[in-house]
């Protein structure tokens, strides 16, 4: 969340994020905190029930969200969701982020989906973003911001990174595509990234439960 906001991908208390943990806990970052400066001991432990196993937190106002996402997607194990700048105006607006123009973008994040608006929060928005999850591995958020998932905080993280990338390029004006041929010789990249992302999730998992214990 720190490094988040240091690289200016969402504003000091926007965006959350949460790492699945034990099938139905989820770890996530909570609601009023300086997102610049958040510590291990300030993650909030909710379980898919809605129950807050840390009271002295104030859960997320985004935390069924997250939780939809995970029950829509068994395949994933961390959920990012931020404010950034560039994203963020592409999502207020008809024009779509066009992930086609460098391989790094295409390879890591595919093509991103937008979910309609709904209220911050809300029930409706929880559902309207869970069922987009299921058509992509980031999600446009209309008149709010961005949500990426992976298998690991890393890749969602990463992908919330190439994303906020991908929509300047798109804003500066790339206009020069990959060919189909290209295009297709990036779909392999994607299964190995998530390979070796895979043996992160255990270390961080690990680490943030560690700190939680301390
Ligand atoms: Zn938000």
């Amino acid at each position: 969340m720190r490094r988040l906001y240091e690289r200016r991908l969402t504003t000091c208390s926007g965006g959350n994020i949460s790492l699945l943990v034990e099938g139905d806990t989820t770890l996530i970052t909570p609601s009023g905190l300086d997102k610049g400066r958040i510590d291990a001991e300030q993650i909030g432990i909710i379980s898919f029930s809605g129950e807050n196993l840390t009271p002295s937190l104030k859960p997320s106002i985004e935390t069924e969200m997250h939780i939809r996402v995970y029950q829509n997607r068994t395949d994933i194990k961390a959920v990012v969701h931020a404010h950034p700048v560039i994203s963020s105006s592409f999502a207020a607006s008809e024009k779509e982020i066009n992930t086609s123009l460098i391989a790094e973008s295409r390879a890591v994040i595919g093509k991103p989906v937008r979910a309609s608006y709904a209220f911050m929060g809300s029930p409706e928005l929880a559902t309207i973003v869970a069922r987009a999850a299921n058509e992509a591995n980031t999600v446009l958020l209309t008149n709010h911001g961005v949500l990426s998932v992976g298998q690991t905080l890393l890749q969602a993280f990463d992908r919330i990174e190439v994303l906020e990338a991908a929509a300047t390029i798109t804003l500066l004006g790339g206009k020069r595509e990959l060919t189909v041929a290209h295009l297709s010789e990036l779909e392999p990249l994607e299964e190995d990234s998530l390979v070796i992302n895979e043996e992160l999730v255990q270390l961080i998992t690990q680490a943030v439960l560690n700190n939680l214990k301390a």
